[in-house]
């Protein structure tokens, strides 16, 4: 009984911040189209500068919906709260700040750690 008050509570949650995601990523749209159809832009290099600014708002947000909609999949599952790398259940408190969280804060941070080192390895080698 207790695990589905926190599950309502944490699809609650999801559910709006889902929506909130959806919204921003339209206004992202709107917002790509409008720098595609300006004509007036005082450089190259402010108008490359906003669509790369744009592409990444837009791929961050990507991120989270699909970590929202997966959440949203587990939750009512034993999977829900549960690490997808290391099996332990996540801190409630975490749930509570990031209810579409997949990972504990330990196994986070080493991905974090791992995807930082990927990153400047391609960095290094572009
Ligand atoms: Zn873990």
């Amino acid at each position: 009984m207790a695990t589905n008050l926190f599950d309502n509570v944490f699809r609650d949650r999801l559910l709006k911040r889902r929506q909130a995601v959806l919204l921003t990523l339209n206004y992202l749209s709107a917002e790509t189209k409008a720098v595609d159809r300006n004509c007036e832009w005082q450089s190259a290099r402010a108008e490359e500068g906003r669509k790369r600014l744009l592409a990444v708002l837009r791929a961050g947000y990507e991120d989270e919906l699909e970590k929202i909609e997966g959440a949203l999949d587990r939750i009512g599952t034993e999977d829900y709260g549960r690490c997808r790398s290391c099996r332990k259940p996540i801190d409630r408190r975490r749930l509570r700040l990031v209810p579409a969280a997949d990972l504990c804060c330990g196994c986070q941070k080493s991905q974090r750690r791992q995807d930082q080192a990927r990153r400047e390895r391609t960095r290094r080698s572009a």
